[in-house]
């Protein structure tokens, strides 16, 4: 968007020219407690003044470990735990793909259509989009197995929504059965929620069959909870929903509140595995990235804000879910608490997708004052991800808006 920031607030974005907009992409899902959320800027201000780097493999500090037994204590499952934390999304998905490779002695690396895991050499590889982020960039990494994903509106077994989840997951174990080999499988990386795929929730029965395929053959299942992770879905990590406990799971875009780091966190006897200086980073789990974070987490306990996730959610169903009957363009709607989705079609029958429907709706919106993101392997969704510290009223204001751009078509 041609929009230069001045300041931020609330779900406010005013740009230097003075204009105010209402923010419904959050920086893609990074300030789920809003930008320059008080107890973020108070523990940043503090540790900024005491130290402001000593990378941890050298010199340790408190803020590291604070936070690595916060997030211990908040992944799901009752196995120990540990953390490791670096700069960034794409960094803590290869860390999860090296610890995995080492723990297992193993190389295949299974991922998913619509997938994205990032854009270094390893994450873009994981990735399934050519376009933007893999054209010309080549070559990929090896040993990087691609399965279907259950995306009821789309399913690639041919099943109705309701029974995408089983249909994809039999494609899934087939293929990993015939085409790999479950006992030459490291690790199954997966977004349990997709988010750059265009908000994919998969259909019930999937994740669960494959995390039982993974304990049956000794895979670590690593859940991608980059986007979908830090309250933004009505629970605290996405996986929470759909019935799986990973491994591992990576964390970033929500985790730092607006400041750069990413963490791996998963079970004790994986994370151990690796040999003393296998794993690290200059600047990974900064001191003043640690304490944004540990602030950040207190906002999301003491604002509620996995249950104004929740909220946030009956507000996007009361004000777009009728959108599908309404709009022939629109496709599928799908919303899981604070990430939601228009997915555009041009025609209901044959769910032809129709990207130009979805960048008529996200001009409309942007021109009308509404920041909001583009999505989809087809370019054909408009995602919604506000600040969950948004108030009802501008978000309201700036559902009013969409929906508007949306019936104009
Ligand atoms: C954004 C994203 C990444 C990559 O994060 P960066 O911080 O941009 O490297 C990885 N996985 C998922 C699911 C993401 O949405």
């Amino acid at each position: 968007m041609p929009i230069f920031a001045e300041r931020a607030y609330g779900g406010i974005v005013v740009d230097v020219d003075g204009n105010s907009f209402i923010d419904l992409g959050a920086g893609i899902a990074v300030l789920n407690v809003g930008s320059s959320a008080p107890l973020v800027v108070e523990a940043v201000t503090e540790q900024v003044q005491r130290f402001t780097h000593t990378c941890f493999q050298v010199t340790g500090f408190e803020g590291y470990i604070a936070l690595a037994e916060r997030l211990n204590a908040l992944a799901p499952g009752t196995d120990e735990k540990r953390s490791l934390f670096l700069n960034s999304g794409a960094e803590a998905v290869e860390n999860a793909v090296k610890i995995a490779r080492s723990f297992t002695g193993r190389q295949a690396v299974v991922v998913f259509d619509h997938a994205f895991h990032g854009r270094t050499l390893l994450t873009m590889s994981l990735t399934a989009k050519a376009m933007p982020y893999k054209s010309g960039f080549g070559p990929f990494a090896p040993e990087i197995y691609r399965e279907p994903f259950s995306y009821p509106y789309r399913c690639a077994g041919g099943a109705p929504p309701e029974r995408c989840g089983e249909a994809c997951a039999d494609l899934a174990i087939a293929s990993m059965d015939k085409q790999i080999g479950g006992n030459r499988i490291a690790c199954l990386l997966v977004e349990p929620v997709q988010g750059e795929g265009g908000v994919i929730i998969p259909g019930e029965g999937f994740l669960p069959r494959l995390a039982d395929y993974c304990k049956e053959h000794g895979i670590v299942f690593i859940a991608d909870e980059v986007q979908a992770g830090m309250a933004r879905t009505g629970k605290m990590f996405s996986c929470e929903h759909l019935g799986v406990v990973p491994d591992l799971l990576t964390t970033a875009k929500g985790l730092g509140g607006g400041l750069p780091i990413g963490g791996v966190t998963g079970r004790a006897d994986i994370m151990d595995a690796i040999h003393p200086g296998g794993l690290g980073s200059t600047f990974g789990g900064n001191p003043v990235s640690c304490a944004a974070a540990l602030g950040a987490l207190s906002e999301i306990e003491s604002r509620g804000l996995v249950s104004r996730a929740q909220e946030i959610g009956e507000i996007f169903k009361a004000r777009l879910g009728n959108l599908g009957e309404q709009v022939p363009a629109v496709g599928d709607v799908r919303v899981i608490g604070a990430m939601a989705a228009l997915e555009f079609v041009a025609n209901p029958l044959t769910k032809e997708p129709d990207p130009a429907a979805a960048s008529r709706v996200l001009a409309a919106c942007h021109s009308e004052g509404v920041i909001l993101l583009k999505a989809g392997t087809y370019d054909n969704v408009v995602r919604i991800l506000p600040p969950l510290v948004i108030s009802d009223d501008l978000l309201i204001e700036a559902l009013s808006v969409l929906e508007k751009a949306v019936r104009a078509l």
